[in-house]
């Protein structure tokens, strides 16, 4: 069988009926990714293949650690170009993982370049890949044109300023950019002197105080107001896990005041603060009806030696294995309790923690909004063909695949579409797979009025009816 071919990943007819006749031709709605909208709103030019696709791709840097790169050829002082080879290097030592596919897929459908990446094919892919981002349409607007890509949720701090956001909504950009709320540097409260920068930061941007806990939800009620005047639907925080306890807004206020005042806050304060936020963040977000996203799960850094040197976001982080029902349990029944339960996605890290954030929803859905309580897609540590296929089957077996709002690139690199394409392979060929077993109906039918809105609503409609768009 050729490799990565029109039939990759297609294992029946059924399969790719399904997929290239109905989840191909859908556009994208990528409604939580980490794209930068000063480059959309510039419409970037990437300067050649090292900018676009591995500055700032923590998954190719990881895996070039482990592949025995030094790091000044991963994120050190090496040209774009050794950097280049020393990810060709590494491809060959890929196999099986995903990188490996999504690397093909990329240079096949932004470039159509069929070679297989290595050290020795690097050279002419690099030439060729240059020469096209040089000359052609591949800005940061024209892939989002070329990959169809309908809606981007970008992920932006409330202390960050929405100019770029304004500038894309004036140019009449023809993909719908909106920004998303992530207050997460807010529950910085152990590491008082970036909690303090940042809140003078929020200060600036809501023009009001936040010296007091009032004073900061105030200026969080402010900077909510401002994301939605220019379209943001959505909210998003990451955490280890929601504490299984309350905090009293006298907790609250000690505590930030005191990070404020210079004392860092204990890990269980800090974790007791986050969840206080979180808590007033939903009950906003419910009164604007927006999504709330929680990514739950990842053990930040956990290499002191790595984290002094690279910092965050740098592909040492992993999966953790914090307890994770209690505290989302009490939760979601608090606001439940206070009928505040804004709609809500849940994405666990661990996939340990499957059956949980798969039958958990299932508990709070209140009948007025079909799937209004989600299971999120495999992410990060998941967010792989075994990841995706355990994830859409167990979210069948416990909760209803039809009503999934799907795939989220949760990419830095605007050449990461094709992973989209990776999901509706995965999605179309096991439900073509159940139709040729006889699991589910062979009937035009049904086909048509039943399985066939089941891929376009996981592939868009669900997404986008979801977020209003
Ligand atoms: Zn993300």
């Amino acid at each position: 069988m050729p490799f990565c071919d029109d039939s990759f990943l297609l294992s029946c007819p059924a399969a790719a009926s399904l997929y290239h006749d109905v989840a191909a031709q859908q556009p994208i709605i990528d409604y939580h990714c980490h794209l930068s909208p000063r480059d959309i709103a510039e419409d970037r030019r990437f300067e050649n293949l090292h900018a676009i696709w591995l500055d700032g791709d923590h998954y190719k840097w990881r895996a070039m650690r482990a592949n025995g790169i030094d790091e000044g050829r991963i994120t050190g002082a090496a040209t774009p170009r050794e950097k280049f080879q020393a990810w060709a290097e590494t491809v060959p030592a890929t196999l099986r993982n995903p990188l490996f596919h999504w690397t093909h897929l990329e240079l096949r459908r932004h470039f159509q370049i069929d070679a297989l990446l290595d050290e020795t094919s690097a050279e002419a892919i690099w030439a060729e890949a240059n020469r096209q981002l040089a000359t052609g349409d591949l800005t940061a607007r024209g892939i989002l044109r070329r990959m169809r890509v309908e809606v981007v949720g970008t992920t932006d701090d409330p202390a960050d300023g929405l100019e770029w956001h304004e500038r894309i909504a004036r140019d009449r950009v023809a993909t719908k950019v909106v920004p998303t709320f992530r207050p997460d540097a807010a529950n910085r409260v152990h590491e008082p002197q970036r909690v303090q920068a940042w809140a003078r930061r929020l200060a600036d941007a809501a023009g009001c105080g936040t010296d007091t806990l009032p004073g900061l939800l105030a200026a969080i009620d402010r900077r909510h107001a401002d994301f939605a005047a220019v379209g943001c639907r959505a909210t998003d925080h990451g955490l280890l896990r929601l504490p299984d306890s309350d905090c009293t807004e006298a907790e609250a206020a000690r505590i930030w005041q005191s990070a404020l005042a210079g004392t860092a806050a204990t890990p269980a304060e800090a974790e007791a603060f986050a969840a206080f936020l979180l808590l007033h963040v939903a009950r906003l977000n419910h009164a604007r009806d927006w999504a709330l996203q929680l990514h739950l799960g990842p053990f930040r850094d956990p290499n002191p030696r790595l984290a002094a040197t690279l910092g965050g976001d740098a592909g040492c982080d992993t999966i953790g294995d914090a307890v994770q029902g209690p505290g989302l349990v009490r939760f979601l029944g608090r606001l439940a309790a206070e009928n505040c339960l804004p709609r809500t996605i849940l994405y666990n890290i661990n996939p340990a923690d499957n059956a949980l954030f798969a039958a958990l929803p299932g508990s709070f859905q209140d009948g007025r909004l079909a799937g209004r309580i989600q299971w999120g897609s495999a992410w990060w540590f998941m967010d792989q063909e075994r990841g995706m296929r355990d994830q859409l089957n167990m979210l069948s077996d416990l909760g209803l695949l039809s009503r999934f709002v799907g795939m989220v690139t949760d990419s830095r690199s605007f050449l990461s579409y094709p992973r989209h394409e990776y999901f509706r392979r995965i999605l179309c060929d096991l439900v073509g797979s159940d139709i040729a077993s006889g699991r589910l109906p062979d009937d035009a039918a049904w086909r048509r009025d039943r399985i066939v809105p089941l891929i376009t609503g996981v592939c868009a409609d669900n997404a986008r009816k979801y977020f209003g768009w």
